[in-house]
């Protein structure tokens, strides 16, 4: 049998790659760097997470990200293994350290001996008699490859952008200042309750900083004006533009988070730092995604308590990403209507983030193997993560109205509970008291990730695939 080509080694195709070769067929994985970079990308590792090293919520039960990880683990996820093989401690969220889980994921295809990886950019659509074709390039695809794609499909190109947040070298960080703690103390997997560093302003020192970033220099994007930012992602002087609050409501807000130096004066405002790598030598600044020019990141960041002496392994930056119109030009197993020997994976198909990247790439990968065993193509249902996100990207996305009669468009999104059929909740507790406001929503959210797990074994189970365990 012919072998499958995957172009693009990130976390979509990475986890293709895998799924495949797991499944005893062979890969050829096409990643363009280190000859060909991108603006985001910094090293030539297979699945480089370029932002944060957060894959957010490990919550299986109460959050729909933490779900994914539950029904990736259950495929074999590679991208699941590498990351808790690397990771370090964030409260209830899964973090990595990004080099040592980019280097796993890296040795493990390379190891792997029906992977093999060819260092070069496909710069156009691939060549006739490569047959099964995974494109998995990701937001930042190379022009050449996103001109020929767009065009074979007959549309324009859709972008938006991403921001990326600075990363802080720890002994840089005045710990007189910064204290260790995780907001409301939780302790997460492998977590201590004290996972970030904090940083406090009193109402002066937050309205000064609120000035700078106002005035602050920012890039200039003149060419991409009206490319709308991606809403869970917004660069911290638009959200402060947006309202003086917004941020201390966001990013910043203090709740549940006491001052260890000054336990008696409620800081106005906390500035949270993320441990970075295995060694806690850096550390990421959560949520401080911008667009300033990286002179005035250097200044306006030295005005946080604690920072003042900052040293930055990386500034943050913008970029503009690009997806395809997929609900209208991919079917149902997100091959190209217009040239089927296409299947696309990862967040070109307009799905948002790492960990909803890898589930798409570990579902093209599993329909690829389907495909390539004649076997019928049946989709996970809408009731579990992955199948809501999937008929997000493939058609299950509802048009609405923008009240100037012209149909939305179809966006970017993280998996969210908003994307998965209703389900029946218990409305009383143990007891028979009436469930109401938050412990209400957690039960609902509890029914709704317990449907997930049961529909998602039997999917899995009438796949007839044996769980591809990651080494
Ligand atoms: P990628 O991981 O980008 O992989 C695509 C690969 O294809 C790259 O290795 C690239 O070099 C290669 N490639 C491109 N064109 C070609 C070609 N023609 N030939 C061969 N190889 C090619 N997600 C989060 O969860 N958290 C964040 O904080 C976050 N911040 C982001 C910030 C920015 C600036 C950007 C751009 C994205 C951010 N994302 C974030 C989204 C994240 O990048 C993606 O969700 C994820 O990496 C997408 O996975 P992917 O496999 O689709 O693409």
């Amino acid at each position: 049998m012919t072998s499958i080509h995957i172009i693009g080694g990130g976390l979509a195709g990475s986890e293709a790659a895998w799924q495949i070769a797991q499944s005893g067929l062979d890969v050829v994985l096409h990643e363009m760097r280190p000859l060909r970079k991108t603006d985001a990308h910094q090293t030539d590792g297979l699945a480089e997470l370029v932002c944060s090293n957060s894959f957010r919520s490990d919550d299986s039960e109460q959050n729909a990200v933490g779900l994914i990880h539950h029904e990736l683990r259950q495929l074999g996820s590679l991208i699941m293994a590498a990351a808790d093989a690397n990771q370090v401690p964030a409260g209830s969220a899964l973090a990595v350290d990004r080099e040592g889980f980019s280097a796993a994921v890296t040795k493990a295809l390379e190891d792997h001996p029906r992977i093999s990886i060819d260092r070069q950019e496909i710069a156009g659509l691939p060549p006739e008699d490569w047959d099964k074709v995974i494109i998995a390039t990701g937001p930042l695809t190379s022009p050449a490859l996103s001109a020929a794609v767009l065009e074979k499909s007959g549309e324009d190109a859709l972008a938006f952008f991403d921001a990326i947040a600075p990363i802080v070298h720890f002994d840089s960080v005045d710990l007189s200042k910064a204290w260790f703690q995780s907001r409301y103390d939780k302790v997460g997997p492998g977590g201590t309750g004290k996972d970030y560093l904090n940083c406090p302003m009193d109402r002066d020192q937050y309205e000064a900083f609120i000035d700078a970033l106002l005035a602050g220099d920012t890039a200039d994007f003149k060419e991409w004006e009206g490319t709308p930012y991606f809403d869970g992602c917004l660069p911290i002087e638009v959200m402060a533009a947006r309202g003086r609050e917004t941020l201390r409501h966001g990013p910043m807000k203090p709740m549940g988070l006491t001052n260890a130096h000054n336990p008696d004066v409620k800081a106005y405002a906390v500035v949270q730092l993320r441990q970075d790598n295995a060694l806690g030598t850096l550390y990421n600044m959560v949520g401080f995604q911008t667009k300033l020019k990286y002179g005035a990141q250097a200044d306006i960041f030295r005005m946080i308590p604690g920072l003042e002496d900052a040293q930055f392994a990386r500034l943050g930056g913008l970029h503009r990403n690009t997806f395809l119109n997929s609900p209208k030009v991919l079917d149902g197993s997100l091959r190209l209507k217009a040239d089927p020997r296409l299947r696309f994976a990862g967040q070109i198909t307009g799905c948002e983030g790492y960990v909803e990247s890898a589930s798409v790439g570990c579902l093209a990968g599993l329909f690829q193997v389907l495909e390539s065993r004649r076997q019928e193509i049946v989709p996970p249902p809408e009731t579990t993560a992955m199948g809501a996100l999937l008929g997000h990207i493939t058609g299950g996305h509802i048009s609405r109205d923008d009240g100037a009669g012209k149909p939305s468009s179809f966006q970017p999104m993280n998996v969210n509970f908003g994307l998965f059929p209703p389900v029946e909740a218990p409305n009383k507790d143990e007891d028979g008291k009436r469930l109401k406001g938050k412990d209400k929503a957690r039960a609902k959210k509890l029914a709704m990730t317990r449907r997930a797990k049961d529909d998602f074994a039997i999917w899995q189970a009438s796949l007839g695939f044996k769980k591809q365990a990651a080494e």
